[in-house]
């Protein structure tokens, strides 16, 4: 097997797979209006889900990550969970959510081989919850989180997108949360999408702010480990849980960069930012074609640049982070 190597020197054993665009939430920041289909959309199938995985497992994808837009409101995720877990080579299957199916199906997706689960909470106050998604089912989303304690996941994460003028000063009420609970908060730093360019400029919130502010309470950083992505993670001996800084104007962020993204149009992303997709959807319908799609992944590599060139204000092709999967 040769596994996905670029001329970075950079490998590649994370998939993010997104297998919807479709939404049931209004994050100001990702689909203000709500998802709204661009004509009958054609997402992948089960099938050539499955042949995404083969092909990725054969060039060394060891962690695959279902995501979306909302990858829980198809009807077959509990599916999908499963041919990851079971795609000889992929060793832990995560999800990202918003978390609204969490509490009723967290036990059956644990044994369809879920390992891992990072649910989106941008507030731990409900109305300020309601303000940033649009959805008030605060209360059902905290407990699918607790739930999926009670359930034995290796890991359960909320992600909180840093929004200055809703979330910036909770801090206090965060770590309050995780002082008890083992659950890793992981702040991500708001990245300006094609769509929200205002937006950007009146919310965005330096992730440098909070890491000094966890610094001056006693937080340590955790050593990377070998796996490890762009995540800077903290612990303090005080609390149950830990924290992620998720920071991608941080200079050197692309330098550890371990992930490969496919929409869920069947297009491969080298970059959350920096292209268009590559096609691989001609390649996947039957299994004679794994071979070629597997040069395909190879050859693609090649084209992935160093980095993402926010700084230089390119917000790339990607009109919000629900068509691609964050
Ligand atoms: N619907 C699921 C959810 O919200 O968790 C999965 C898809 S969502 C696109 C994946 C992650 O991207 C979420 O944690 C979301 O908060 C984050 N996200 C969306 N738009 C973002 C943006 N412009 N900047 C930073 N993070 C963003
Ligand atoms: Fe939906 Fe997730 Fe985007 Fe919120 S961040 S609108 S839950 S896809």
């Amino acid at each position: 097997m040769r596994e996905l190597q670029d001329r970075f020197g950079r490998s590649f054993h994370y998939l993010r797979l997104s297998i919807t665009d479709a939404c049931n939430f209004k994050c100001q920041y990702c689909l203000p209006n709500g998802y709204h289909p661009d004509g009958k959309p054609r997402f992948m199938t089960l099938e050539e889900i499955r042949r995404v995985l083969l092909a990725f497992a054969q060039v060394g994808t060891r962690k695959v990550r279902i995501t979306g837009g909302e990858p829980t409101l198809r009807k077959d995720f509990e599916a999908v969970v499963d041919l990851a877990a079971n795609t000889p080579g992929v060793q832990r299957v995560a999800t990202t959510t918003n978390g609204y199916r969490l509490a009723e199906h967290a036990k059956a997706w644990r044994q369809a081989g879920l390992s891992q689960i990072n649910v989106s909470v941008d507030s731990l106050d409900p109305v300020q919850f309601q303000r940033i998604t649009g959805d008030s089912r605060f209360d059902l989303v905290m407990k699918g989180i607790d739930t999926a304690l009670a359930e034995g996941y290796d890991k359960v994460k909320i992600n909180v997108v840093l929004l200055k003028e809703h979330n910036g000063d909770q801090l206090p009420l965060f770590l309050n949360y995780i002082k008890h609970q083992p659950v890793d908060l992981r702040f991500i730093e708001l990245m300006e999408t094609g769509l929200h360019h205002d937006y950007f400029q009146r919310h965005h919130l330096p992730g440098a702010v909070i890491q000094q502010q966890l610094e001056q309470a006693g937080w340590t950083l955790d050593p990377r480990g070998p796996d490890d992505g762009p995540a800077l993670n903290y612990s303090h001996p005080d609390y149950a849980g830990r924290i992620g800084l998720i920071m991608p104007y941080a200079k050197d962020f692309c330098a550890t960069c371990n992930r490969l993204r496919v929409s869920a149009i069947g297009k491969l992303h080298l970059c959350l930012f920096t292209e268009a997709g590559i096609e691989l959807r001609d390649l996947l319908g039957s299994d004679e074609q794994l071979a070629p799609l597997v040069a395909r992944l190879h050859a693609a590599l090649g084209q992935k640049h160093e980095t993402h060139y926010l700084h230089d204000g390119n917000a790339g092709a990607t009109p919000h982070l629900a068509s691609i999967g964050g």
